[in-house]
């Protein structure tokens, strides 16, 4: 790497590369190039060993304009105030160009969940909403899962902040458990969401998708749907997944010949995302290196771990035939990589466009909770469908109008989107 990342200055370098191609005005950038509000507390747990641990917790409120702060709460043991507030910056621009009425917002807690027990992850969940609630609620801001949550996670912060309000309210989390209070077709709304951008980048770029390679970074919640979208929906053949292996500390690369079984891969994954690697070797499976993912003969390169992975280390072992790029994970790719895609014309699917199912698919979840009506898995995978689609249209369109790469045409739409709003509003005339 060309030394170390840090996602938010990546994140403001994006925007202010847009801002200036837009002739934004420079207060209006000072205040998206910012988070509106950032929250940075500790949380006392009590272990099971009876001794007391204080943990990290984080939430950043990027932007409201919109509607109600949206994005998820990671736990990860490398998180830090500017990782969380360049996904929630992202999460801002996320549910603009989607066109969901909600604003951008990420929290975190410095933790790697596998070393918890399950009691001291729930007393850690219940902690982060003590810390946070009267700042959170569905009509302010609703957290969701991401990086090391679950859904399980999210069903007991829902009840620690309905028992603090004294009121079921089950629209502040969304990704909660199906039966209580999930939305089904969550689950597998990020992977698909991804395949469905790419769907519609093979046929923009005529390509064949049934004759098409995707080699995968990750195994976690989108790469194992994006890996089942990619060979059930598109035809395709997956020919490696990468992940991260607690055990070994380490990543690794799985392959097969003649493409991965991602339904066997997810009967041998544990909830972090570690496959297991001898029942992977024993079914025939070939272990590499965790970079070697990028280095496969491959017409689509899905990355979808963390932020910052396909830089200008990486990218010098990709291959030639790689034609799309499409982003699962949030912030994947740097601005020297950006520079190469561009270059060689690989078509990029930036993040916050390709892996907007997840929050397309939380933002029906609130819909629901609010009616109290919940609907078939097939009606939520449609609507997501034709939202993911569209979205994806209308960002090529502005790359196509303004001739520009498709992360800045992304970036168009939401901050013009988001711009509108804060004029509606009359945040810009200096009364509100
Ligand atoms: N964590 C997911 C993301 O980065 C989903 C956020 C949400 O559902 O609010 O988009």
């Amino acid at each position: 790497m060309s030394g170390p990342i840090n996602a938010f200055e990546m994140a403001q370098k994006q925007f202010d590369g847009v801002a200036k191609q837009l002739n934004l005005d420079p207060g209006i950038a000072e205040v998206l190039r910012w988070p509106m509000r950032e929250y940075s507390f500790r949380i006392p747990v009590r272990m099971d060993d009876g001794s007391l641990r204080v943990f990290q917790g984080y939430r950043v409120q990027h932007n409201d304009a919109r509607g109600p702060n949206k994005g998820g709460i990671r736990f990860h043991p490398a998180e830090t105030m500017d990782t969380v507030r360049a996904l929630a910056t992202w999460m801002t621009w996320k549910c603009a160009v989607a066109d969901i009425p909600l604003g951008g917002g990420k929290g975190g807690i410095i933790v790697d969940p596998s070393t918890l027990t399950v009691n001291e992850k729930e007393e850690l969940c219940r902690g982060w909403v003590r810390s946070m609630w009267k700042n959170i609620g569905p009509r302010n801001d609703v957290p969701a899962p991401d990086v090391g949550t679950t859904p399980q996670m999210m069903g007991w912060m829902m009840d620690e902040y309905s028992r603090l309000v004294g009121q079921y309210t089950p629209g502040v989390f969304t990704g909660k458990p199906l039966g209580g209070g999930g939305s089904l077709g969550r689950t597998e709304a990020t992977g698909y969401g991804v395949i469905y951008t790419v769907r519609e980048a093979m046929k923009h770029l005529k390509m064949d998708s049934t004759k098409s390679v995707a080699a995968i970074e990750g195994f976690g919640n989108v790469a194992q749907y994006a890996a089942i979208g990619f060979v059930e929906m598109l035809g395709g053949t997956v020919a490696c997944v990468s992940c991260y292996d607690r055990h070994a500390k380490k990543s690794f690369t799985y392959s097969k010949v003649g493409g991965i079984d991602p339904h066997f891969l997810l009967s041998i994954v544990d909830e972090y995302g570690t496959i297991d690697q001898a029942k992977a070797e024993k079914a025939g499976y070939k272990v590499e290196d965790g970079d070697a993912w990028i280095t496969y003969e491959a017409d689509v390169l899905i990355p979808a771990a963390i932020e910052g992975h396909v830089n200008a280390d990486t990218i010098k072992k990709m291959s030639s035939r790689v034609k799309i790029v499409a982003e699962g994970a949030n912030g994947p790719t740097t601005p020297e990589a950006d520079d190469f895609f561009k270059a060689n014309k690989i078509f990029n699917i930036p993040d916050f466009l390709c892996n907007a199912g997840g929050v397309t698919t939380s933002y029906f979840e609130s819909v629901q909770n609010d009616m109290n009506f919940y609907w078939p898995k097939d009606e939520v995978l449609q609507k997501l469908d034709q939202k993911m689609t569209s979205a994806f249209h209308g960002v090529l369109e502005m790359s196509e109008k303004e001739g520009v790469y498709m992360r800045d045409a992304a970036y168009m739409v939401a901050i013009s989107r988001v711009v509108k709003a804060m004029e509606l509003r009359g945040w810009l005339t200096g009364n509100a």
